[in-house]
C-alpha cells in the first residue's frame, strides 16, 4: 500500500516509483508539457542545460540568492536541502543579492550543483558533505516527521546525520567552525546557514575550488566515495 502522501504511483514489471508530496501533480498533453518546460530555468541534470541562463538571471536580480535558488524559473530542480547546502559550500550568505555575485562564483556554484544533483539522481539520496567531513559533528535536528530519505535502510548509504553541513542542523555547532548554525524563513521555506562560514570574508576563500564535489559525487561505488 502506498503511504498517504503518495500522489502518483507508476508501476511496471521492473518495480514501481511513488511520487510523494509534490507541489503539483496533474496529467498533461504534449503542448501543456512544453509550456511548463518553457517556463523553467536550466536543469543541472541535463547535458544540454545552459548555465549562462542561470548566471545571467541571478546577476540581473536584486533578490537574495537564497530566494533565487528556490525559483524554478531561475534554475530547475533545487529544493530546500540543496539550497541550504549549496550556499554553505559556496560560502555564501543566503541574503546576498544576486546582482552582487560574480560570474566566477556562479559558475563554480553551477558546477558544484551538477555534481551534487548527479549523485542525488544516481543514488536517490542527497549528500553534500565532503567524505573527510562526514564524521565531524555528525548530528541533525530531527523533526517529529524526521528527515527521511530514500535508501535509509541501505547499510552502505551515507546516513543523514553525516549527509549535510547545515540542513536541519540549526542550534548545533557548524561541522567546520563550531559556530551555532542558524535558521530563518526565506522564500516561504526555512533556510539554514552558518553565519561565520557564510560571510563575505569567507566567500573569498574559494572553498568549492579546494573542496570540489565532483571527485566523489561523480564516481560510482561506495568505496570510491570514501576514498575520495
Ligand atoms: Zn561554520
Amino acid at each position: 500500500m502506498p503511504r498517504p502522501t503518495v500522489r502518483l504511483r507508476v508501476a511496471g514489471p521492473q518495480g514501481l516509483a511513488d511520487l510523494t508530496g509534490p507541489t503539483a501533480c496533474e496529467i498533461m498533453d504534449a503542448l501543456e508539457r512544453q509550456a511548463v518546460l518553457d517556463r523553467l530555468g536550466p536543469d543541472p541534470l541535463r547535458a544540454d542545460a545552459d548555465p549562462a541562463r542561470f548566471i545571467d538571471a541571478v546577476r540581473r536580480s536584486r533578490t537574495t540568492i537564497g530566494a533565487l535558488l528556490m525559483n524554478q524559473k531561475i534554475v530547475a530542480g533545487i529544493g530546500n536541502i540543496y539550497r541550504a547546502e549549496l550556499l554553505f559550500r559556496a560560502r555564501l550568505d543566503p541574503f546576498v543579492p544576486g546582482r552582487d555575485l560574480s560570474t566566477g562564483t556562479l559558475e563554480e556554484m553551477w558546477e558544484d550543483l551538477v555534481a551534487l544533483m548527479t549523485y542525488g539522481a544516481r543514488t536517490g539520496r542527497i549528500v553534500t558533505t565532503q567524505p573527510e567531513h562526514r564524521d565531524l559533528e555528525a548530528r541533525i535536528v530531527e523533526r517529529s516527521r524526521g528527515t527521511r530519505q530514500n535508501g535509509d535502510e541501505d547499510p552502505d548509504a551515507v546516513s543523514r546525520e553525516r549527509s549535510f553541513y547545515v540542513y536541519h542542523r540549526q542550534t548545533l555547532p557548524c561541522r567546520l567552525c563550531g559556530t551555532t548554525v542558524r535558521s530563518t524563513d526565506l522564500a516561504a521555506r526555512t533556510v539554514f546557514w552558518c553565519p561565520r562560514c557564510q560571510s563575505v570574508r569567507s566567500r573569498r576563500a574559494n572553498w568549492t575550488r579546494e573542496h570540489p564535489a565532483a571527485p566523489w559525487a561523480l564516481t560510482r561505488g561506495a568505496a570510491a566515495q570514501e576514498a575520495a
